[in-house]
């Protein structure tokens, strides 16, 4: 069975979709079997693995509203792992699904059939804590947090924690942090060093061993599609995303 993740931080630039791409990656470099959902309608994990947008015929909108299966929406990429690509529609899928029953299980129940097919299924959440997230949440098994380390980053985790804590009550009982992620670190940043040592002292060993650093190879490589490991596999981003992809492997990798 598979481990589902979502990726979330209702912050914007923490790091989200560059840590979605390169995990997925990671984890395929890894021969680990991954899909990847991309749950947010600016489609940045879809063009970052080299999938256009703006040509797509059924995209993972449709999956949600039920005017298409999950296979006719899934492509495979060059990079090893399969996606389900989105673009601005989904958007859409805010307001209607309001009106749907079963609103927030829609994923999760688009999922049953494919968990068997996979070993990591990571979900890629909007900045915001909306319908989409929402439905990442009811959908995953643990979630990976993204963050910066800075002041503000703190101060936001509490309201994810608390949103947490309320899918836990009311919808996903099994839903747990699987890990805290720093990212974009620098380590000459004495603000950073704090911060890191605030996370330690409240998060514990939820805090991913590895960090992720600030590194120009990172954010480069969606401009051309690819994943860091296509783009630059020897920069210090790569190294960091293919230790993490080791970190979560061991945990969950059976
Ligand atoms: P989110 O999905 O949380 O909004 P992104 O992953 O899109 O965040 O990252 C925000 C911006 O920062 C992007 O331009 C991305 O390329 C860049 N970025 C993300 N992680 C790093 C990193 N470790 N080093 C350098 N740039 C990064
Ligand atoms: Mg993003």
């Amino acid at each position: 069975m598979s481990r589902v993740l979502a990726i979330t931080n209702q912050k914007g630039g923490v790091g989200k979709t560059t840590s979605a791409v390169n995990l997925a990656a990671g984890l395929a470099q890894l021969e680990k079997k991954v899909l990847l959902i991309d749950l947010d309608p600016q489609g940045n994990a879809t063009m970052g693995c080299g999938v256009d947008k703006h040509s797509l015929g059924r995209s993972i909108y449709h999956m949600l509203l039920g005017h298409a299966e999950l296979s006719d929406v899934r492509v495979s990429t060059e990079f090893g792992f399969d996606l389900l690509p989105a673009n601005r529609e989904l958007g859409g899928a805010e307001v209607e699904l309001i009106e749907m029953e079963h609103r927030e299980v829609r994923l999760r129940v688009a999922l049953e059939d494919v968990r068997r097919d996979y070993d990591f299924i990571l979900i890629d959440c909007p900045p915001a804590l909306n319908m989409l997230t929402l439905n990442g949440l009811v959908a995953a098994d643990g979630v990976i947090i993204p963050m910066q380390c800075e002041y503000y980053a703190l101060e936001g985790l509490t309201d994810l924690v608390n949103t947490l804590r309320k899918v836990r009550l009311a919808l996903n009982p099994r839903i747990e942090i699987d890990g805290l992620l720093r990212t974009l670190y620098d380590p000459r940043s004495t603000l950073a060093q704090n911060v890191v040592a605030q996370l330690a002292q409240h998060f514990g060993d939820k805090v991913f061993k590895t960090v992720i650093p600030r590194n120009i190879r990172l954010a480069e490589a969606p401009s051309y599609g690819r994943p860091i490991f296509a783009y630059d596999k020897s920069s210090r981003g790569a190294l960091a995303y293919l230790e993490l992809a080791t970190e979560l492997n061991q945990r969950f990798g059976k």
